[in-house]
């Protein structure tokens, strides 16, 4: 993927997986990171992550490697000092800054898949959301609501839409499905509709 749909190159066959650091009160979070690497990878996709080795970040990628995929991790230099890097990924970049690596992560993929997780977690699923409204990329972001753990934060988004503060079309962009097939499957169906970017669009 490129962060300009307009550029014309082709787009990866990756997922970007954004996932809790921890493993979570439950071990159905550790199982469902493992079940999300091994069929990403039976599903013929590459997976790009943060890079680290633990929680459920750690999970995904050890499943996906362990099903003959490739991985690739992108960590900022700091998060490398503090030893949390993944030691047998496919490929690990290491770059200077969380921006930096948002935007890396962005260009590596063709598509985002928000998984459980905490304040890391959902500032990458917004950015990549708000960016898909901006049209800054074309490519699909979803949610696997699994066992309901996004519910409150959808049923926040309908919320804003009834205060005026979030336009429906643009709270259509977002796919969530409680199920890792179902999400799969909406996301390949994706097709981002035609919009004006941020940078394109007349003045008022
Ligand atoms: P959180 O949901 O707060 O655990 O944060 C997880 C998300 O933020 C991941 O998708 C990572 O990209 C990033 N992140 C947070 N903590 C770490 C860490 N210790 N190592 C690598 N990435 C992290």
């Amino acid at each position: 993927m490129s962060t300009r749909p307009s550029d014309g190159s082709p787009s990866p066959r990756r997922i970007c997986v954004f996932c809790a650091s921890s493993t979570g009160s439950s071990p159905e979070y550790a199982e469902l990171a493992t079940r999300v690497g091994r069929s990403l990878v039976e599903r013929g996709y590459g997976v790009v992550y943060g890079g680290a080795n633990r929680g459920l970040m750690g999970r995904v990628a050890d499943a996906a490697l362990e099903a003959g995929g490739e991985v690739l991790g992108v960590l900022p230099f700091g998060l490398q000092a503090m030893e949390v890097a993944h030691e047998g990924l496919t490929q690990l970049e290491i770059v200077d800054t969380l921006h930096e690596r948002k935007a890396r992560m962005m260009e590596l993929s063709s598509g985002f898949l928000v998984l459980p997780g905490g304040h890391g977690t959902l500032e990458e699923f917004f950015e990549v959301l708000t960016w898909l409204q901006l049209a800054i990329h074309d490519h699909p972001v979803g949610v696997l609501n699994h066992g309901g753990f996004y519910d409150h934060i959808l049923a926040h988004l309908d919320h804003v839409v009834t205060q005026g503060l979030l336009r429906p079309e643009h709270r259509d962009l977002l796919l969530a499905d409680p199920s890792l097939d179902g999400i799969l499957d909406a996301m390949e169906r994706y097709q981002a509709p035609p919009r004006p970017t941020w940078a394109t669009r007349p003045r008022p």
